[in-house]
């Protein structure tokens, strides 16, 4: 029967007391974006602009980016389009941009730290997306960093955006970035959480490791402390806080993402229904209720089995 459900479901998505929800699509080039825009979501919260670029060698020219970004404002237009800069490096190295060998990837040159040790990559690919949301006649190009861990470099990257009349903001990735909410949102127009990355560095816990799946879980209660802590900034502030990492697909921890403050989910196009169904069936207060209640629990197992209980 949720089969079904889940199949026939199209949005927009709401909770059963009529509180709307931003659902959202993860993409890494046009034809990922088409296939979102014919499906149920309302747009893209997280282009990976580094996956267009795994094989080249070289770096593409600003007209060639332009052309690659313009596909996918293309395909949502008068949309919301999040698009983030080169996250390359660690489990992403991009041929043209990461050159040395590190010891520690993760913790290493990645993200926009490749912006500040070679800066022309990072101008570049902001003229090349002002020139495609030109193209595409969008008026509010939403560009995130990735990786942003200090106050001034959120600085510095809002005022590269701005110049080129970008909305910028910041992914909530490393921790320090949460517990200095309010700071960041000084300086950018949103949050958007990565928990992937955000559960790795505050579990000290490789994402890719196949041992650690109890520390890489997002309901570990400190990350949920964390992503409540941006988001209580974002409601001080006046501003979005999405998330976009894996923890937005699961519909159990949705549920509770939203009744923690956040605004907007973005997640692989095929996790949108089943996401858009469980929320139909809980109420706001019930969300915020079970939200209150996970940030006090004593680890990930105990908070996954009170929402469960309480939401299903
Ligand atoms: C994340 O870290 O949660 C995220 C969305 O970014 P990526 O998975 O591309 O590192
Ligand atoms: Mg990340």
């Amino acid at each position: 029967a949720l089969h079904a459900e889940i199949r026939s479901w199209s949005g927009p998505a709401a909770t059963s007391d009529g509180t709307v929800v931003q659902l959202l699509a993860n993409v890494q080039d046009g034809a990922a974006a088409r296939k979102a825009s014919g499906g149920s979501a309302e747009g893209v919260g997280l282009f990976r602009t580094e996956l267009c670029f795994l094989t080249a060698k070289t770096e593409p020219s600003i007209d060639e980016q332009a052309r690659i970004y313009g596909e996918v404002f293309a395909a949502f237009p008068d949309k919301k389009v999040v698009v983030r800069t080169l996250d390359a490096g660690s489990d992403k190295p991009v041929p043209f941009a990461n050159h040395e060998h590190e010891e520690n990837p993760a913790l290493g040159v990645r993200g926009i730290r490749l912006g500040w040790t070679n800066e022309g990559i990072i101008d570049r690919q902001l003229d090349a997306i002002a020139q495609a949301a030109e193209d595409n006649g969008v008026t509010d190009p939403w560009v995130m960093a990735p990786m942003i861990a200090t106050v001034d470099e959120a600085f510095e990257f809002a005022g590269k955006c701005r110049e080129r009349d970008l909305k910028p903001g910041i992914m909530v990735e490393v921790p320090s970035a949460a517990l200095l909410a309010d700071q960041f949102l000084a300086e950018v127009d949103f949050f958007s959480i990565g928990t992937n990355d955000l559960t790795q560095y505050t579990m000290a816990a490789d994402r890719m490791s196949s041992h650690l799946a109890t520390l890489t879980d997002p309901w570990q209660p400190a990350v949920l402390r964390l992503i409540q802590m941006a988001a209580d900034a974002g409601k001080r502030a006046g501003k979005p806080v999405g998330v976009c990492g894996e923890a937005a697909a699961d519909p159990l921890l949705a549920c509770v993402l939203i009744g923690l403050g956040i605004s907007s989910l973005s997640m692989a196009t095929n996790a949108i229904p089943a996401v858009g169904v469980q929320l139909g069936k809980v109420t706001m207060d019930q969300c915020r209720e079970v939200a209150a209640r996970v940030v006090e629990a004593r680890n990930s197992r105990d908070a996954k089995e009170l929402a469960r209980t309480a939401l299903m």
